[in-house]
């Protein structure tokens, strides 16, 4: 049974939130996966423009300062989106990150400037960076999710540890195609498209479906965004692609996790707009185990989340990545 350790903010205290987040990462022995004098990789969601839930900068920086104390270099990393917004490409993805106040360390996006450098991984396309790191802190903000009815731990790993490519195979079950009503027939799609996937035709530019790998290069490319694909994975694929990814990205790695469980909204952080939270702040919660550290948040807010997504059955992204060996479900808390 894995445990997770258990930072209330609910409860009174005499000492401040700084000092009992490091009490947290100490007593859960979150320094301990360190490498001495080795980069280690703090994953996280700098939130979109417009999105003030993001997890809160100086937790992180705090965690930079813990990191380096203990010896180790720590940097920050995220991927790029599939959606065209201010983080679809790495330079802009760096920007907002800065402008979010995610300044204190240095920034490196996995998947490269247009997100398409990944490692193929047990056929799941994984940020070159997260493949070739071996220390990673997992930093996830706990929220509701439109499909997946909560987005925590696993889909940090998952989603935000995959290439564009990785992230188009869990949200379509189709390759990109061209909008020609946005398309100004620029060669830039076309020249940079390796597989030859992309041909001129009488209309302007196509792409060939069966020559198509799926990476997602091109959409970050186009500067009309007029490269698009259709969300059109249902909430279950899309939870076990999630799961499946999430085994891919943790292989042979030492990971902590904490899992913030406060600014609780409805939506996740790629959201430009924000809606009421429907819980109450509760508190960060760590553990060495994505699954368990998951299911104790799931199961601390799970009557709003179920009312929120009724349609969706969030325990099968749990009940999936357990059964690819990422973690366990049964956990036991325990209060610092
Ligand atoms: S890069 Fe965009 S605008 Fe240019 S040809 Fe390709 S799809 Fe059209
Ligand atoms: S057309 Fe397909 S293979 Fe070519 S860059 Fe776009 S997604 Fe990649």
């Amino acid at each position: 049974m894995a445990r997770v350790y258990f930072m209330d903010m609910r409860e009174e205290s005499n000492m401040n939130m700084l000092t009992l987040f490091d009490r947290l990462v100490d007593v859960a022995g979150g320094l301990g996966i360190l490498r001495r004098r080795s980069p280690a990789a703090i994953k996280l969601h700098v939130g979109e423009a417009g999105n003030t839930n993001y997890v809160n900068p100086n937790y992180v920086r705090r965690l930079v300062e813990l990191i380096g104390k203990a010896g180790g270099q720590a940097f920050l990393t995220d991927t790029t989106t599939l959606y065209a917004g201010r983080r679809y490409r790495a330079d802009l993805h760096i920007e907002i990150a800065r402008e979010h106040g995610f300044d204190f360390a240095p920034m490196i996006i996995a998947d490269g400037l247009y997100g398409d450098d990944y490692v193929e991984i047990d056929n799941a396309k994984i940020a070159s960076l997260i493949a070739r790191i071996d220390t990673m802190f997992c930093v996830s903000h706990f929220k509701g999710h439109l499909n997946c009815g909560f987005g925590g731990a696993l889909k940090n790993l998952g989603m935000g540890c995959s290439s564009k490519g990785g992230k188009l195979e869990m949200h379509s079950t189709s390759k990109p195609f061209i909008d020609e009503s946005r398309c100004k027939q620029c060669p830039t799609c076309l020249e940079y498209c390796i597989h030859g996937a992309i041909k001129e035709n009488e209309n302007g530019v196509e792409i060939d479906q069966d020559a198509c790998t799926g990476c997602a290069g091109c959409m970050a490319v186009c500067p009309e965004h007029a490269i698009r694909f259709a969300w059109d994975a249902a909430s279950s694929d899309l939870q076990k692609g999630v799961a499946r990814q999430a085994a891919s990205a943790v292989k042979d790695k030492r990971v902590f996790y904490l899992n913030f469980l406060v600014n609780i909204a409805p939506n996740c952080d790629c959201f430009h707009t924000n809606a009421p939270m429907i819980a109450p702040d509760i508190g960060i919660l760590a553990s060495s185990d994505p699954v368990s550290v998951d299911q104790a948040c799931y199961d601390m807010v799970k009557e709003p989340i179920d009312r929120l997504h009724p349609d969706v059955d969030p325990s099968e992204q749990l009940a999936y990545a357990e059964r690819c060996g990422v973690g366990e479900r049964k956990y036991e808390i325990t209060g610092i």
